[in-house]
């Protein structure tokens, strides 16, 4: 009993006030960040990891009608330089949400307060946030499939033909690559809350929630769509869009939505999409016996 009531003075009277002042000098002065609030930081991105791990696409599961069909040979083992980059990745996360939250703290452009969240800063900065992010990320994943460099960087992403482990298989990446595109996040919220409008820190969080999220489900098998560009046929995010680039390389480059794909003509149809290539080849095919 009196262990126990000296812990709880320790922690009401000592630790929590501590932690407090800690917590209030770091919201106060972003730039003096250290190790404790990498520490924090790493244990909120690693529970955030086993949520994308197996939460999402346990949550997810039930809105997929069915499984996208294989098409090829998954990659059943992970070697040790998949291991590798996979730890690589789960560190990097680290720094790059650190540096995440600083700058969020730190900008002038970002708002904290409860009550100076609003429909414009906060909920029409996410859309601007994807396409932007996608306007860097599209063309520096299509230059990482150029003959020159391929097999330096971006061939390893491909050893998985068919993605099949979500998260997992999304950062089992070459680690120049994956700090390009994590710290894409940081550039994106740059520019927008510089350049375009004061956004909400919650725009920035949900950001960085939704972008995990989408490139988890982009490496499973879960047949997912949501909208569509208007007039057209292309998904602004399919996860069978992503599931087409692992198949055939030279298409759908965009992270998170097939914009840029559409507007830079690399964007590919699934082959079991009606009007896709594939399905084309087998019409002609089937009119051809038919004549
Ligand atoms: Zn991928
Ligand atoms: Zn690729």
């Amino acid at each position: 009993m009196l262990v126990a009531a000296l812990f709880s003075d320790l922690f009401t009277e000592r630790l929590l006030p501590l932690a407090i002042a800690r917590a209030s000098h770091s919201a106060l002065h972003p730039l003096d960040w250290g190790g404790v609030e990498l520490l924090v930081i790493g244990v909120f991105t690693q529970i955030g990891l086993e949520f994308y791990r197996s939460g999402v696409p346990r949550a997810f599961s039930r809105a997929s009608a069915k499984d996208l069909a294989a098409r090829g040979k998954p990659l059943e083992n992970l070697a040790r330089i998949d291991r590798k980059f996979i730890a690589f990745s789960q560190c990097a996360i680290v720094v790059m949400s650190f540096h995440y939250l600083q700058f969020m703290a730190a900008s002038p452009n970002v708002l904290w307060k409860p009550e100076q969240m609003s429909f414009v800063n906060t909920c029409l900065p996410l859309p601007l946030f994807f396409v932007v992010y996608d306007a860097f990320y599209a063309p520096f994943h299509r230059a990482l499939h150029h003959r020159s460099v391929y097999a330096y960087v971006h061939k390893h992403h491909h050893r998985q033909v068919v993605p099949t482990r979500g998260n997992t298989d999304a950062i089992n990446v070459h680690p120049f690559e994956f700090l390009m595109g994590e710290y894409n996040h940081v550039l994106t919220i740059f520019l927008v809350s510089r350049y375009v409008m004061s956004i909400h820190a919650v725009a920035c969080l949900l950001f960085l929630v939704l972008g995990g999220t989408l490139a988890t489900l982009n490496h499973t098998r879960l047949d997912l769509s949501f909208l569509r560009l208007p007039g057209t046929k292309v998904p602004i995010f399919g996860v069978r869009a992503h599931d087409t680039h692992h198949a055939i390389p030279n298409s759908n480059y965009g992270q998170y939505i097939m914009l840029w794909d559409y507007l830079m003509g690399t964007f590919r149809l699934h082959p079991d999409d009606p009007g896709s290539t594939e399905s084309l080849r087998e019409e002609a095919k089937r009119e051809k016996k038919i004549s």
